[in-house]
């Protein structure tokens, strides 16, 4: 891609530009091996590097208890509604000998598919917080208040609760952390928001990933867990109390254990995060980049809400809105063509909403510039006058 390119795709999304150039040369040849760093064994010296490395800033960055411990695989987001489900009921069954239940918040639809993920492969799942249920427009535009939502199972009989920290497709996202009971784990999907903000990671039983959002491209997922939660009973006896085994490359206790490396990780792709990690702590690390972050949000949030009425329609509820993705519709018939055609003429694409959603999407992930968003902050201004 060029410098000048504004994109605001939804992901895989725009990286900075210097970790892209610094990438495409260590694909071609990494540190003077006469090897580029996609044709090397992932046990090697360099490649135990790149995971040893990208594992430390990502501790770094956010300030990674040493409760909790950071790995890598290869699955996407969707591998880990999977992974998650088999390792957190292992977990449970390890501390109470039971068979426990899950709970989601199911605020959009990536923490509708993973529930519906966990149902799949035997999870006993209870939805606490539905979303477009508690939404009078019947759509996933909000995050319920917590008060309304239904009871959280306990300790007891309860492996873990879940939800979706942003999501991409709906543009919600929690501006707080959701609280749960003592003693039950809280699970966190992160895909879109990862290393947008500080987070307090000793709230959570684990967070997981897919980089090609924020800090990567597709390939990777990163997953950080309590320590706690990486013992699991015999395979024999999960069995006799009917949890799935996982599949050996979900197995988070084999990954650990093996640095990430029990198969082939693809140490290209996970170099990209180390690049962009990297820049992310030469830049003062997440207390920067989430402001950075908000700013750019508040200016595209003040620039559409500044429109009057009757030319937008933003779609979350104020409380809600994502920081990342910000959704709106544009009114009136071939409206919204004319604003994509006109972005577009300006040099602007990326923008149209996922398509189980329609209308605009703007995602403001950590490489889209401030330049860029004002760009679009004037078109948009332009459109509605
Ligand atoms: N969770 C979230 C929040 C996502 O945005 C996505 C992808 N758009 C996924 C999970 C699924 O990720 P993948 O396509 O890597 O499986």
């Amino acid at each position: 891609r060029t410098e000048t390119t504004h994109y605001f795709g939804a992901g895989p999304a725009l990286l900075p530009t210097s970790v892209i150039k610094q990438a495409a040369e260590d694909l071609i040849e990494y540190q003077g091996s006469g090897l580029g760093l996609g044709e090397i064994s992932h046990r090697s010296a360099p490649a135990v590097a790149v995971v040893d490395n990208t594992k430390s800033n990502i501790k770094q960055l956010l300030n990674v208890p040493e409760t909790h411990e950071v790995f890598f695989l290869q699955s996407g987001g969707t591998g880990e509604f999977a992974a998650v489900a088999y390792n957190m009921l292992a977990a449970f069954a390890k501390k109470t000998g039971k068979k426990g239940k899950a709970d989601y918040i199911v605020t959009g639809t990536w923490s509708q598919k993973a529930a519906e993920e966990a149902k799949r492969l035997g999870v006993d799942v209870n939805i606490v917080v539905n979303g477009k249920k508690s939404s009078p427009t019947g759509k996933y535009d909000r995050i319920p208040e917590p008060e309304t939502w239904n009871a959280f199972g306990s300790a007891e009989d309860t492996a873990y609760v879940y939800y979706c920290d942003n999501e991409t497709v709906n543009g919600v996202e929690f501006p707080y952390v959701p609280k749960v009971p003592e003693g039950v784990e809280l699970v966190a999907d992160m895909s879109s928001n990862v290393l947008s903000r500080e987070v307090d990671v000793s709230k959570f039983g684990v967070i997981f990933a897919g980089v090609q959002k924020n800090i990567g491209i597709a390939g990777v997922a990163v997953v950080i867990i309590k320590k706690l939660l990486l013992e699991k009973p015999s395979d024999e006896e999960l069995t006799a109390l009917n949890i799935p085994l996982a599949p050996i490359v979900f197995d988070f206790p084999t990954l650990v254990k093996n640095n990430s490396l029990y198969n082939t990780l693809p140490i290209f792709n996970l170099h990209v995060v180390y690049l962009t990690t990297k820049l992310l702590l030469d830049n003062g690390g997440l207390e920067v980049q989430e402001a950075v972050s908000n700013k750019k949000a508040e200016k595209l949030y003040a620039t559409l809400d500044s429109v009057p009425e009757g030319v937008f329609n933003l779609l979350v509820e104020k409380n809600s809105r994502s920081r990342m993705n910000i959704v709106f519709t544009v009114i009136g018939g071939g409206k919204e063509k004319e604003f994509l055609d006109g972005a577009k003429a300006k040099g602007m694409t990326g923008l149209s909403g996922h398509r189980s959603v329609g209308g605009i999407r703007i995602s403001n992930y950590n490489a889209v510039s401030e330049e860029s968003i004002d760009y679009v902050c004037s078109w948009i201004k332009e459109f509605a006058s």
